[in-house]
């Protein structure tokens, strides 16, 4: 079923996209599911976080909330993996359905549980993550940034479901620009653990793709000390995005 639909994404043709010069303006559109719009804010509140958060040197961001969509299940990562969000984007392109589409990431947030993975899916252009009840409990950014547990200057925030969610938003979102999970890096601030959004809790869980990080650098043992996360993406992702041309980054 996945591979048809992306099988049948691809011979619609609408997000064929050619390589280009790197993009002077990233198009961010961010879709709410029925169960994720019955949370006050959640659309505003999810830009608000992307402004700060995606807005890198590489280009000028441009966020917007598309609305809400009727889909048929709440479920983050099989909304995608089915293909259901994919093929209603590629219906939308060719204006077959309400949804248009954006040229660089396509999110789809819904109010799927966010204790089992999958709890998102990314393919380019294209991404869903659940979480939205969690996401709508978010303080605003510099609020969250200014808690005493809080980095500012590095992105650090204290692991807890509202911000484990927006952090595996932002991953997803990175997936949809073509940035793998190697892209991440774990590194020590005091003696915390903090995980970037591209490795997220493999740096805890472990995953087999995930042993060594492309960053040309070896993650730290998992420790005895608190956890945390970093909204920002890694320097080293940082370079993958600064060559994102329209289809994929490297
Ligand atoms: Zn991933």
């Amino acid at each position: 079923m996945f591979l048809g639909a992306v099988g049948s994404l691809t011979s619609v043709g609408t997000l064929a996209y050619t390589t280009r010069e790197p993009v002077e303006t990233l198009e961010i559109r961010v879709w709410l599911s029925r169960g994720a719009a019955a949370y006050d804010g959640v659309g505003e509140r999810i830009r608000e976080y992307l402004e700060r958060i995606c807005d890198l040197e590489y280009w000028t961001l441009e966020c917007s909330v598309g609305g809400t969509v009727d889909v048929s299940t709440e479920d983050g990562a099989r909304v995608t993996s089915s293909g259901e969000w994919p093929l209603m984007l590629a219906a939308g392109a060719v204006g077959a359905h309400a949804v248009t589409p954006v040229a660089d990431v396509n999110l789809l947030v819904t109010d799927g549980q966010m204790r089992r993975t999958p709890t998102g899916y990314g393919l380019p252009h294209v991404a869903s993550v659940g979480g939205a009840r969690h996401v709508a409990s978010l303080e605003s950014f510099d609020d969250l940034l200014s808690r005493p547990a809080a980095n500012a200057e590095r992105g650090i925030v204290p692991k807890e479901p509202a911000t484990r969610s927006m952090q595996v938003l932002v991953h997803e979102i990175g997936h949809a620009l073509g940035l793998d999970h190697e892209h991440g890096i774990s590194f020590r601030d005091g003696n915390a653990i903090v995980a970037t959004p591209m490795l997220s809790s493999y740096a805890w869980n472990g995953d087999a793709d995930v042993e060594r990080s492309a960053c040309g650098r070896s993650y730290p043992e998992p420790a005895d000390g608190p956890r945390k996360l970093s909204l920002a993406f890694s320097s080293c992702a940082r370079r993958e995005l600064a060559a994102y041309s329209g289809s994929r980054v490297g």
